[in-house]
C-alpha cells in the first residue's frame, strides 16, 4: 500500500529535494502532497488522512511546536499523524523540545541522506499503524470483556432467580409428601404406596441438593459467600458429613472406614462448608463406587508441615479415565457415560463448589485416580492456631 505524505515546508529547493528522496526508493510507494505555510498545511490536514507529516521546524506563518498543538487529539493528547520534523540549523534544544512534543523523529536538513529521509518516515508511519492495530484489538478486547462481564451477570441473576424459585414450592411438595406418609391425610391403603411415596422424597431431596449447588455456585460467582472460620474439630465434621451419606452408604451396602490421626489439631474452617466439601466428596464416593465396595476417610497433619491437616477421601469404585481428569474438576462437566450406565443424576458442580470451598480456605483440592482401581481426592487446612496467629501478626 502506498503511503500518503504530506510535506509542510517553505523551501522550495528542500521540498523538491525530498521528492527525489521519496520518488527514488525502490521498496516504498509515496503519495505526496505539499504545503509552503503552516495554514496551508492545516487545511490540507483537516481534509485528508495521512501515513507521515514532514514539518518544517521554522515556517513563515507559524512555528513547529504550533503546528503540532494543531494535530493533537484534544488538549496534550497524542498527535493524530506521525510527524518527521526537519529544521535548517542542528540545534540539540530544538531536538529534545521536538521529542518531547510527541514527534516521531528529527532530522537536519544539513546533513540528510535520502536513505535516512525514506526510513525515517517508513519508520514513523509503520509504528503509527501498529499502534492503531493495537490500539483497535484493546478496544475490541474491552468491548468483548465488558460484554463477557453482562453475560456472565445475566447467567448468574438466572441461576439465582431458578433456583430460588424452585426451592419454595420443592419444600412444600417435600412437606405434603412427608405428611402422606406419616397419616396425617388419612392411612395408606398398602406397603406399595410408602415405597413410592419413599422415592418421591429421594427425589425431592437429590432436585433440593442440585438447588443449593446453583445457588453456591452463583454465590461463589459474586462473592456473596461469606466464610465464618473458627477453630473445627474434623472428627465433628466427618460425623456430619457422614450422617449426610448414611443411606446411600446402607443403600448399596458400602464399607465406611474413618480413620482421624491422633493429636491432629483443630482446622481454620467454616464447619458447614467443611461438610459441604465432605459430603460433596463422600456422597461422589458412594455414586461411583459399586455395592459392596470400600470408602475411607482419613485426616492427618501433613508430614514436614505441622501446621498443615490433609483430609482424604478415597473409595475403590470405578475410577476416572486419563483423559477426563484434567477438567474434573470444571463447572458442569460430568465424565460422558456409556449406553447402559446409570445415570446418577447431579449437575457436575459438586467438585467444581468444594474445589472453591477449598481454595477460599486457602487449601488445595486434588485427585489421583485410576480406571477400575479407584479415585482419591485430597485436601488441606490450616491449623487453627496457625492461622490465628498468623492474623495477630498481621493486626
Ligand atoms: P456430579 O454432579 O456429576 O457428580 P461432580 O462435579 O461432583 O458432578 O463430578 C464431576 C464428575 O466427576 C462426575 O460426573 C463423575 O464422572 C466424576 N467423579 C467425581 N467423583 C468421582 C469418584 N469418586 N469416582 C469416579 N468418578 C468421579
Amino acid at each position: 500500500m502506498p503511503l500518503k505524505v504530506l510535506i509542510v515546508d517553505d523551501d522550495i529547493v528542500d521540498r523538491q529535494r525530498y521528492l527525489r528522496f521519496l520518488s527514488g526508493d525502490e521498496r516504498n510507494t509515496f503519495i505526496v502532497c505539499e504545503a509552503a505555510t503552516a495554514e496551508e498545511g492545516m487545511r490540507l490536514l483537516n481534509e485528508d488522512l495521512y501515513d507521515c507529516v514532514v514539518l518544517d521546524y521554522g515556517l513563515p506563518d507559524a512555528d513547529g511546536p504550533a503546528v503540532l498543538e494543531f494535530m493533537r487529539d484534544g488538549d496534550g493528547g497524542p498527535l493524530r499523524v506521525p510527524v518527521v520534523m526537519t529544521t535548517g540549523q542542528g540545534n540539540e534544544s530544538i531536538a529534545v523540545e521536538a521529542m518531547k512534543l510527541g514527534v516521531a523523529d528529527y532530522l537536519r536538513k544539513d546533513c540528510l541522506t535520502g536513505t535516512e529521509f525514506v526510513r525515517a518516515i517508513a519508520h514513523a508511519a509503520e509504528r503509527a499503524h501498529l499502534r492503531a492495530a493495537l490500539r483497535e484489538k484493546s478496544q475490541r478486547l474491552e468491548q468483548m470483556n465488558i460484554e463477557l462481564k453482562r453475560q456472565t451477570a445475566e447467567i448468574q441473576r438466572f441461576y439465582h432467580t431458578v433456583s430460588h424459585e424452585l426451592k419454595t414450592p420443592l419444600t412444600a411438595a417435600r412437606e405434603f409428601i412427608s405428611l402422606v406418609i406419616d397419616g396425617v391425610a388419612g392411612p395408606l391403603a398398602c406397603a406399595e404406596q410408602l415405597t413410592y411415596l419413599g422415592h418421591a422424597i429421594t427425589a425431592c431431596d437429590m432436585m433440593a441438593r442440585q438447588v443449593n449447588d446453583l445457588l453456591d455456585a452463583a454465590r461463589l460467582d459474586c462473592g456473596k459467600l461469606q466464610l465464618n472460620c473458627e477453630g473445627v474439630r474434623v472428627e465433628r465434621a466427618f460425623a456430619f458429613a457422614v450422617a449426610a451419606v448414611q443411606q446411600s452408604l446402607e443403600a448399596k451396602g458400602i464399607h465406611l472406614s474413618v480413620d482421624v490421626e491422633a493429636g491432629v489439631p483443630l482446622v481454620a474452617a467454616d464447619e458447614a462448608r467443611l461438610v459441604q466439601i465432605m459430603a460433596n466428596l463422600m456422597s461422589n464416593a458412594v455414586k461411583y463406587t459399586g455395592a459392596g465396595g470400600n470408602i475411607a476417610i482419613e485426616a492427618q497433619r501433613r508430614p514436614g508441615a505441622t501446621d498443615q491437616v490433609d483430609i482424604i477421601v478415597r473409595d475403590d469404585g470405578c475410577g476416572i479415565a486419563s483423559e477426563h481428569m484434567e477438567h474434573i474438576f470444571d463447572r458442569l462437566f460430568q465424565v460422558p457415560q456409556g449406553a447402559g450406565e446409570i445415570n446418577h443424576g447431579g449437575l457436575g458442580l459438586g467438585l467444581a463448589i468444594a474445589k472453591d470451598l477449598v481454595e477460599r480456605h486457602h487449601g488445595q483440592l486434588t485427585v489421583e485416580s485410576a480406571v477400575g482401581a479407584g479415585t482419591t481426592f485430597r485436601f488441606n487446612l490450616r491449623a487453627a492456631a496457625a492461622a490465628a496467629s498468623d492474623a495477630a501478626a498481621a493486626a
